[in-house]
C-alpha cells in the first residue's frame, strides 16, 4: 500500500483523450527535473467519472488535470472546491490531499492571465473593454481573468445569445451580451479581443469577423492553439495588432497542478515550447 503512495502519478481526464497535449507538457517537465514518475491520459466515459476520480486517490495519483466534457460535471463530486472554481463554475485541475481529500480547483485563468501578460510588453488592463468572441467554459475563465486584471467593461459575442446573457448575468455589469450579427461593431474602442470559440482550428471554418473597428493598439488573442497561427492572428498581426496564441496559456495553466503534485514549481521554456510544438505540427498535418 505505502509503496504505491511513494510512486508520482498524475493524469487528465476526459472523453475522448487522445487529442491532448497535457502528458506531453508534464512528462516533459518530469524528465527535466529528473522527477521519476508518469503523467497519463484517462479515457473516462462521462457515466463513470464519479467512480473513475474517486478511484484515483486509491491508486496512488496524486493529483489529475480534468478536460472536455468533464470540467462542469465534476463540481459535484469533489469535496471541496477552491474559491476561483467556484466563481468560474469549472475545475480543470484536482488535488488529492493527504491520499484522500478531493479538491477542485481552476488554473485556467492563471493560464490566460500569464499567456496575456507575460512578454515584453505590459498590456496595462486597467479600465480596458475587452472582447470575448464564446460564452463556454474557456470564455467564463477568461472573464475572471479580465476582471482580475482590472477590464471595465467586457463584452461577450456569442453565436447562441442566450448563453451570453447567462455569462452576463453570472459576473455582473461590467460584462455585457452581445448578438452575434453585431460582432465586428462590438470592436470599437476595444483594446483586448479574445477568441474562445472553436473557429480557427484545423477542420473548422475561420471566424468571420470584419475588424476593421478594431483599434490598432489592441491586444488579439486566440484560445484555438491547431494552427498556432490561426486565421484571426494572422489578420490581426498584419495590420499590426499585438497577438498572443493559445499555446501559452495551455503550458502556463499546467504549471500549479504540477508544482502541486511533485513539489517542483516548473518553468515555461523555450524548449518545452518547441517539444510541444513539435507535436502540434505532426497534428496540423
Ligand atoms: P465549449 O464550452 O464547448 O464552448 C464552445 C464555444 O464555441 C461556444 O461559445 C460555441 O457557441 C462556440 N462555437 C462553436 N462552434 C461555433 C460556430 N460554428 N459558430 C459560432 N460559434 C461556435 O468549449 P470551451 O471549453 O469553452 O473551449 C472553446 C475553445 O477554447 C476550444 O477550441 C478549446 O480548445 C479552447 N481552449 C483552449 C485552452 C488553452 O489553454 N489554449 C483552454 C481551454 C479551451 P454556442 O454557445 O453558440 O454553441
Amino acid at each position: 500500500m505505502s509503496a504505491n503512495r511513494d510512486i508520482n502519478l498524475a493524469g487528465v481526464i476526459g472523453w475522448p483523450i487522445q487529442h491532448s497535449r497535457s502528458p506531453r507538457l508534464h512528462n516533459f517537465w518530469l524528465s527535466k527535473y529528473r522527477i521519476s514518475g508518469f503523467y497519463v491520459p484517462l479515457q473516462v466515459h462521462p457515466d463513470k467519472l464519479e467512480v473513475a476520480v474517486r478511484a484515483l486517490p486509491n491508486l496512488g495519483f496524486k493529483g489529475a488535470n480534468v478536460t472536455i466534457p468533464h470540467k462542469e460535471k465534476v463540481l459535484d463530486i469533489v469535496d471541496e472546491c477552491d474559491p476561483l472554481a467556484s466563481r468560474v463554475g469549472a475545475i480543470n485541475t484536482l488535488y488529492f490531499e493527504h491520499g484522500e481529500k478531493i479538491v477542485g480547483a481552476n488554473t485556467d485563468v492563471f493560464g490566460f492571465t500569464q499567456a496575456l501578460c507575460s512578454g515584453s510588453e505590459n498590456i496595462g488592463l486597467d479600465n480596458a473593454k475587452a472582447v470575448v468572441i464564446g460564452a463556454g467554459g474557456a470564455a467564463r475563465a477568461i472573464v475572471v481573468g479580465l476582471l482580475d486584471l482590472g477590464a471595465s467593461e467586457i463584452r461577450i459575442v456569442n453565436r447562441t445569445y442566450e448563453k451570453a446573457v447567462k455569462i452576463s448575468e453570472r459576473f455582473g455589469k461590467n460584462v455585457q451580451p452581445i448578438k452575434w450579427q453585431q460582432r465586428s461593431e462590438s470592436l470599437t474602442q476595444c483594446q483586448v479581443l479574445v477568441n474562445t470559440t472553436s473557429l480557427g482550428m484545423i477542420g473548422n471554418p475561420a471566424l468571420d469577423l470584419d475588424v476593421s473597428e478594431l483599434p490598432l493598439q489592441a491586444t488579439v488573442m486566440d484560445t484555438v492553439y491547431t494552427p498556432l497561427m490561426t486565421p484571426l492572428l494572422k489578420t490581426a498581426k498584419s495590420r499590426g495588432n499585438r497577438v498572443v496564441d493559445g499555446l501559452g496559456m495551455l503550458l502556463h495553466q499546467a504549471r500549479p497542478g504540477f508544482a502541486h503534485w511533485f513539489n517542483h514549481d516548473p518553468r515555461v521554456t523555450k524548449d518545452l515550447h518547441a517539444h510541444v510544438l513539435s507535436d502540434l505540427d505532426m497534428i496540423s498535418g
